[in-house]
């Protein structure tokens, strides 16, 4: 029992945003919404320092699931290379498309032209009788980097204050500019903004300035009801730090809202994180991907331990004694050496990342629909690789998934070996990713669903009495339940999820 934040009396209720204030009725509730606590109901604090900058802390214990945060973007619109979308839904155009009656940009059709997003662009480019030439080819498209750069621009007249505030943020323009991406807006975007639409009051640094903001600060969103990525600047959201191995997960809904949710339990008082890698890359592809996009030297705790938490995820095997890895002496020098963990044996950095991006090439050309040719991979690779290898979880992944769900290995289909290479895989994969990936994210889930399904298969085949086969298949059923529940909060590609849950319900009572 507290004491209710607008009468004092003594309440049970809480407000269920932020748990942290009480009320004794829903009007008193109202009234304190109204008052101010719509602002201040918030299960976080953003403190700030020298190293991180600003960054989120728990203001009380966050359960795992629970949302953070839900916010609207700032400024939202196509990739710098984008495929070709509308400029009004931002969904996603094949083949015939519309193209706008006044400015040219294709749209999904007339209804797009009004779009609050495309409405005041649409007006600025149709006066200066601007003509697209992109074709519906289904190539990616370049002519896209201009359009988000001058959403914000034209924010200067429509929305001055959120102008003001997304101008502070940092755009490191002095790494940028040297880079060939910089070259190509100098060559497009400036000219676009300056000579054609003659855009008053802005200068070329100040342009090149708000796409290093937007480089900078802008979140990569895949928006799975339109079929295509996306970026934004979501303010709060991007005031979380970063670090490899993070604690919470985020999407963007079909009403492009941003969700943030905890995939972990979060004490109060430790910090609120997301992370902006692939956690099934190397430590030197990670710190590498962040240093182009991001501008700073990841020293996270999984980048700093040559172990990367007991995973070897990075490693390669020893080539002088069995069962020995080799592990970076210094994580954080790209060319340090690397030393075997057990016979000591030495191998030079370079030789290290040359073998490694020639894997790493191997695995982006591996047809990760095919079962022959990922188990092929995983032969060839056994020789250089441990089994917690990124490269090897990343094909583990692929195989745990594509048995029992693909033309020629569907459930009925597969042989009891198979089935038990499902389970072994699924085992394989739980270590590893738990620990890379942990709490409520897709790939563990995934994973503990296809172990539950794979259980379920082998009890089906093993022709024990009818009660007991029954209630060993309840049992896996409930816990692939409880598994499906939490990937509906953890992603938005609700259907996919929910035909896999009818299938093995199906399959089940059979
Ligand atoms: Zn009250
Ligand atoms: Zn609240
Ligand atoms: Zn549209
Ligand atoms: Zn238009
Ligand atoms: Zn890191
Ligand atoms: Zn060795």
């Amino acid at each position: 029992m507290e004491n209710c934040a607008v009468c004092g009396v003594e309440s049970k209720q809480k407000c269920s945003g932020c748990n942290l204030v009480f009320y004794c009725s829903r009007d008193h509730q109202v009234a304190d919404w109204k008052k101010g606590h719509k602002t201040n109901c918030k299960c976080y604090d953003i403190l700030c320092n020298d190293i991180l900058g600003r960054y989120m802390v728990a203001k009380r214990d966050i359960k795992p699931g629970e949302i953070i945060l839900r916010e609207k973007p700032i400024v939202i619109g196509p990739k710098t290379i984008s495929n070709v979308l509308c400029l009004g839904c931002h969904q996603s155009l094949y083949g015939n498309y519309y193209n706008c009656s006044k400015c040219t940009w294709p749209l999904c059709g007339k209804s797009c032209e009004t779009s609050e997003y495309h409405v005041e662009e649409c007006k600025i480019m149709s006066e200066k009788n601007f003509k697209t030439s992109i074709k519906a080819t289904g190539k990616l498209e370049s002519s896209y980097c201009v359009i988000v750069p001058l959403r914000v621009i034209m924010m200067r007249k429509t929305q001055p204050k959120m102008y003001e505030k997304l101008s502070k943020l940092v755009s490191h323009l002095d790494q940028r500019i040297s880079t060939k991406l910089y070259d190509v807006l100098r060559a497009n975007l400036v000219p676009f903004i300056l000579s054609f639409l003659r855009i008053p009051d802005i200068t070329e640094k100040e342009i090149l300035e708000i796409a290093g903001i937007l480089d900078t600060n802008c979140f990569e969103v895949f928006l799975s009801s339109k079929k295509v990525k996306a970026r934004g600047i979501f303010f709060e959201t991007a005031m979380m730090a970063h670090e490899c191995i993070s604690n919470t997960k985020h999407f963007v809904d079909e009403n492009l809202e941003m969700r943030v949710f905890s995939t972990q339990q979060i004490k109060k008082g430790e910090m609120i994180l997301t992370s902006y890698s692939h956690p099934l890359k190397t430590t030197i592809e990670r710190r590498m991907a962040i240093k182009i996009a991001k501008c700073f030297d990841c020293v996270c705790p999984r980048c700093t331990d040559p172990t990367e938490k007991n995973t070897f995820s990075s490693s390669i095997k020893c080539s002088t004694c069995e069962d020995g890895v080799l592990t970076s002496c210094d994580p954080l020098t790209n060319l340090s050496e690397w030393k075997c963990i057990k016979c000591e044996h030495k191998v030079a950095g370079a030789k290290v990342i040359q073998l490694m991006s020639e894997i790493r090439n191997s695995l982006d050309r591996l047809n990760k629909r095919s079962v022959v040719d990922c188990e092929n991979f995983m032969k060839s690779y056994k020789k250089f690789l441990p089994d917690s290898s990124v490269f090897m979880v990343d094909v583990k992944y692929a195989l745990c998934m594509l048995y029992g769900n693909v033309e020629g290995y569907f459930y009925e289909d597969l042989s009891l070996d198979q089935i038990q290479r499902k389970l072994q895989i699924c085992n394989q994969l739980l270590s590893e990713l738990t620990i890379l990936e942990p709490g409520i994210s897709n790939s563990v889930l995934n994973t503990k669903f296809e172990l539950n399904v794979a259980e379920i298969l082998i009890i089906k085949r093993q022709f024990k009495p009818k009660d007991e086969t029954s209630k060993l298949i309840a049992s896996h059923m409930a816990k692939i339940t409880e598994i499906y529940n939490l990937l509906r909060v953890a992603s938005d590609g609700k259907a996919l999820i929910d035909n896999r849950f009818k299938k093995i319900k199906e399959e089940s009572l059979l």
